[in-house]
């Protein structure tokens, strides 16, 4: 589902990509990671090895016309965050400055009596509404662009079909959520903002729980993995931590697209190790091992539940926010645009405004909550896997959408994912301190000699 859209169905949908353990891979590591040292670090150490040198020595590896490629689709979106909160910002704006949204609540009014079908009409026509008006900014940044700099496997037909799926969930699961939402707030016009916290909140955990169930198969195909070279090794993986599946499972992600990535979800029985098949293809047995062992960290350290917690909190001081900023709002300009106050559906782009820069605002503490994640994961992906060159050839891959080197106010801001410099050198550090046993680091070839895909 397109990031923009995501937006409109409030919070539920913005915590349960966020949760989603499926927005994988990654650390934390801003503050561990080392300054840029240069060469000069392999000669001046007498350690037998340098982890600096090391991780300098893999990014070294990085031909100048890749990566200054990947540097300017990184920092391009970097943009995209701001057009993305700008333009959905103007057309609600718009939509309640020219009356438009108080005539789609009549309209949704003369239809029919019952109050939760004027909801459901009147989100309907605000998310289509919107969709369309943002629509070429979302072919630029989902389809045009993501060709452009070699990431999109999808022709235009195919790429449009997954959009109307994704609009089409919206508007199902949004409308839900926003019959509930008006419900409450009719019902009890004073407290309603602690109950549509609370509200949300189970519907976030309900949407992230059956998502990767119920959504996620309505746009990819899943398909078990037969192959015991690569199977085996995960399944054992996954026992040693106590993760409980029989099988694993191959998503077709390259029918969108050339990204790799890998997912652990599910609970009470229903445990699932997925990995998509651009993995399979371009990295080996033990890069693969390198990622999944990351993935099983989300899970054995119960990422998904955490993250609910965090956006617990996001949420409840948000609905707080949205009451107060509301009732300014109201008191300014509910006469102009003909808005009645907190229950009236006409309202409803107010809200998706305020919403939509509380987010916007919160980006980076929401991004660094993120990395500490997937930092988290990274350490426990090295130890359960043992494979920190592995590691580092996986991080200099993600290169392909992900800029490798940063500057730390960047990463800070900018990074839901530590970078890869921030990565390698975890791993590298690692290798460091496990030289020597049972013949783990001497044994592991230093970048010179790089493993290919299988
Ligand atoms: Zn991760």
């Amino acid at each position: 589902m397109q990031r923009r859209m995501m937006f409109l169905v409030f919070f539920a949908a913005a915590l349960a990509v966020l949760t989603s353990a499926t927005f994988a891979k990654g650390q934390a590591a801003t503050t561990t990671a080392p300054a840029q040292t240069g060469g000069a670090a392999t000669t001046t150490t007498n350690q037998p090895f340098d982890p600096v040198a090391a991780t300098n020595a893999y990014l070294a590896t990085v031909p100048p016309d890749k990566k200054a490629k990947s540097d300017a689709y990184f920092e391009g979106g970097y943009w995209f965050l701001l057009w993305d909160f700008l333009a959905p910002a103007i057309v609600f704006l718009l939509l309640l400055s020219t009356g438009w949204s108080a005539r789609m609540r009549d309209l949704a009014e003369r239809i029919t009596r019952f109050k939760p079908v004027h909801t459901f009409v009147y989100w309907a026509q605000f998310l289509v509404l919107t969709s369309l008006v943002t629509f070429p900014l979302g072919v630029y940044e989902g389809y045009i662009r993501e060709h452009k700099y070699g990431l999109a496997t999808q022709t235009f037909g195919p790429w449009l079909g997954d959009q109307l799926k994704g609009l089409a969930v919206g508007v199902v699961l949004g409308g839900v959520l926003m019959v509930a939402l008006y419900g409450i707030v009719r019902r009890l016009p004073r407290t309603w903002w602690i109950w549509g916290a609370i509200t949300s909140l189970i519907f976030t955990a309900f949407f992230a729980l059956i998502g990767p169930v119920f959504i996620a198969p309505l746009f990819n195909k899943y398909t078990r993995l037969e192959d015991p070279a690569i199977r085996d090794p995960i399944l054992s993986m996954a026992r040693a931590n106590g993760i409980s599946a029989q099988d694993v499972f191959v998503q077709d992600a390259s029918r969108q697209s050339t990204r790799i990535s890998a997912f652990v979800t599910g609970f009470l029985g229903t445990e699932r190790i997925v990995l998509n098949d651009n993995l399979l293809k371009r990295c080996s047995v033990a890069e693969i091992e390198s990622v999944m062992g990351h993935e099983m960290g989300h899970y054995v350290m119960h990422h998904a539940y955490k993250g609910l917690m965090f956006f617990s909190i996001i949420i409840v001081l948000g609905f707080a926010y949205l009451r107060r900023a509301s009732e300014w709002a109201f008191r300014c300009w509910g006469e102009k645009w003909r808005v009645h106050g907190v229950g009236d559906l006409a309202a409803l782009p107010l809200f998706a405004l305020l919403i939509l820069t509380y987010l916007f605002v919160l980006t980076p503490a929401i991004n660094n909550y993120s990395r500490v994640e997937e930092y988290e994961a990274d350490i426990f992906g090295l130890n359960a896997a043992r494979q920190p060159d592995a590691e580092a050839e996986v991080d200099l891959k993600l290169a392909d959408y992900r800029k490798l080197d940063p500057s730390p106010l960047e990463e800070y801001l900018f990074y839901d994912h530590p970078s890869g410099r921030a990565r390698i050198y975890a791993a590298m550090r690692w290798k460091a301190e496990h030289l020597g046993e049972r013949g783990e680091g001497d044994k592991i070839p230093g970048p010179g000699s790089r493993q290919t895909g299988r």
